[in-house]
């Protein structure tokens, strides 16, 4: 059975980062605003702006309000019957006392995943922030510096706010494909 690496955020979901943060502003952005990877980095200027969201996120869901993308669930549905499925996404964050609370962003998104998608074996369920050591058939992912491994021969960039600027050429230099949507993953895979 080959082996797929599947990211969580912005790829499955939004992670709800945008949320926490117009609720923090008390603002009404929508991801389109957004060209950064780290939302707050795009509006939130001074250090001291920056510590003071990260400490008001710290004891925050993400995950609370966090929608999951059009045909995610019956796409992974499907892919699970084909292929030997891994949830290969990234919790900790080492910032402005982040750290501490990244235990929390873990068990919150261990709960996302389970609720949503109880027909995966969370045995395979790959907490790391560190995505080029995996050996894989074809990974998923939102980031295109997860995107790297010279291992995996099907690398599929899921468009996103962060990542719309990049072109074919980047993309064919590293061997990436970008999708737009879980229908074209459900396309090329299934
Ligand atoms: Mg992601």
């Amino acid at each position: 059975m080959k082996k797929i690496l599947i990211d969580c955020d912005e790829v499955i979901c939004d992670s709800g980062f945008l949320n926490l943060l117009n609720d923090y502003l008390k603002s009404n952005y929508t991801i389109d605003d957004f060209t950064s990877y780290f939302i707050e980095e795009d509006v939130l200027e001074s250090e001291e702006e920056k510590v003071s969201f990260y400490d008001y996120i710290k004891d925050k869901n993400p995950y609370a309000k966090a929608v999951l993308y059009e045909g995610a669930y019956e796409t992974i549905k499907a892919l699970n019957e084909k292929y030997d499925v891994y949830i290969c996404s990234s919790c900790a964050i080492d910032i402005h006392g982040l750290k501490e609370a990244s235990g929390q962003f873990f068990k919150n998104k261990y709960d996302f995943l389970i609720k949503h998608f109880p027909f995966l074996n969370v045995n395979k369920f790959v907490f790391t922030g560190v995505k080029n050591i995996f050996n894989a058939d074809v990974q998923i992912d939102d980031k295109f510096s997860h995107l790297q491994s010279e291992n995996i021969p099907c690398k599929l960039l899921f468009t996103s706010y962060h990542n719309k600027m990049l072109t074919e050429e980047e993309l064919k230099q590293k061997n990436v494909v970008r999708v737009n949507s879980w229908a074209d993953i459900a396309k090329i895979l299934l």
